[in-house]
C-alpha cells in the first residue's frame, strides 16, 4: 500500500469530500476530526436513479455531521438518451458525465483536495489519476483512511456506532430461506456482528444507481422483489435504447432474469450459507473483514456507493 502521511492542503482553496457510501463517510468523520478548521464542502453525486432509501440516508448524514450536503451530479437517463447506448463494463461513461464532470465544472479552475474513500484494507483498488493539465488538473487526491490505516472492520465500526450505516436493503425472503436451509444449526446467524449480518442478508451490496451494470443477479432479483417499479423501468430502458443483444447482464435481457428471479435468489442463499458454515468451521469474518464484502462487494469505483 501506498500511503501517503501528509494531506496536500498547501496551496488548495477548497476541500471536498464526497459521500456516497459507508467509506466516504468514514472518510468524513476521520477527515473532519483530523483537521476540523478546513472549509470543507460535502458533495453527494446524485445521477437521479439511486433508490429513495439513499437520499433519506444522505439527509440523515447532513443532519448528523451538522454540514449540507451538496448535490452535484447530472441525470444518467439524459446521459444515457444522448449516448445512445447502455453502459457497460466496456463503455463507463456514466460516471464520467452524471458524476465525474459535473463534479468538475462545479470546482472549476479552483486548487482542491478532493478526499476519497480508498480503505488500507484494499490496496489492489487504484485511487484518483490525476492529470497533468487540462480538465480536472486542479484535483488533488487524498485518501485518509489509507493514511490512518483504517480497514473494513473499524470503518463499519466508525460508522454503525453514530448510527450512520447506508441502507440496510433487508431481504426478509432471504432471511429466512437462510434460517430454513439452516435448521437447527440457524444459531450460527447469530453469531454475526450487526453489520456483518446486514451485508449477508441485503438485497443490495451498496447504494449506488438502481439500475448499475456492476450488480450481481441476486441484487437484479432484490430489486425486482423491492422496487418493481425500477426494475422495469431499468427493463424498459434494456429494450429501448439496448436493442438486440446490448442488454444489462450480457447474455440475460432483464425480462429472462424476471422469469428465473427464484433462482438467484436461491443462489444468493446458497452463498449465505455456505459463508456461514465456513464462518463456523474457520473462524473467520471477525478477523477477515474482507469476508464480509466478498459476499456482496461489486466494483463501482470511487464515485458510486464507496
Ligand atoms: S453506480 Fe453504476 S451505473 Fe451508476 S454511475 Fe456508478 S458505475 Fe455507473
Amino acid at each position: 500500500v501506498t500511503v501517503s502521511m501528509t494531506v496536500p492542503t498547501t496551496t488548495a482553496t477548497r476541500h471536498i469530500i464526497l459521500i456516497s457510501g459507508k467509506d466516504s463517510l468514514a472518510t468524513a468523520i476521520v477527515q473532519t476530526a483530523y483537521q476540523p478548521d478546513l472549509p470543507y464542502e460535502l458533495v453527494f453525486n446524485p445521477t437521479g436513479a439511486e433508490l429513495p432509501e439513499v437520499y433519506e440516508w444522505i439527509d440523515a448524514v447532513a443532519a448528523y455531521l451538522g454540514r449540507p450536503i451538496v448535490r452535484v451530479g447530472r441525470s444518467l437517463e439524459e446521459v444515457i438518451a444522448e449516448q445512445g447506448i447502455l453502459p457497460s463494463q466496456q463503455a463507463r461513461y456514466c460516471t464520467k458525465y452524471s458524476k465525474i464532470f459535473p463534479l468538475e465544472d462545479y470546482l472549476g479552475a479552483d486548487e482542491t483536495v478532493v478526499y476519497y474513500g480508498l480503505r488500507h484494507d484494499e490496496p489492489e483498488r487504484v485511487g484518483y489519476q490525476r492529470k497533468s493539465r487540462g480538465r480536472g488538473a486542479n484535483i488533488r487526491p487524498a485518501y485518509p483512511l489509507r493514511m490512518f490505516c483504517l480497514g473494513l472492520n473499524e470503518v463499519w465500526r466508525l460508522v454503525e456506532s453514530r448510527g450512520l450505516l447506508p441502507p440496510a436493503f433487508f431481504w426478509r425472503e432471504l432471511h429466512e430461506r437462510v434460517v430454513a436451509r439452516l435448521g437447527s444449526f440457524s444459531g450460527i446467524i447469530d453469531t454475526l456482528a450487526p453489520w456483518e449480518h446486514r451485508q449477508a442478508f441485503a438485497w443490495r451490496s451498496r447504494p449506488n444507481c438502481s439500475h448499475c451494470f456492476f450488480q450481481r443477479r441476486y441484487e437484479w432479483a432484490g430489486l425486482l422483489a423491492h422496487h418493481p417499479d425500477l426494475f422495469w423501468k431499468a427493463e424498459a430502458m434494456e429494450r429501448e435504447i439496448g436493442g438486440e443483444g446490448f442488454t444489462w447482464i450480457r447474455g440475460l435481457p432483464l425480462a429472462e432474469l424476471a422469469g428465473r428471479a427464484d433462482e438467484y435468489l436461491e443462489k444468493r442463499v446458497g452463498a449465505v450459507v455456505k459463508m456461514l458454515y465456513r464462518k463456523a468451521q474457520l473462524g473467520i469474518w471477525h478477523d477477515e473483514g474482507e469476508e464480509v464484502d466478498g459476499l456482496g462487494l461489486v466494483s463501482c469505483g470511487l464515485y458510486c456507493g464507496k
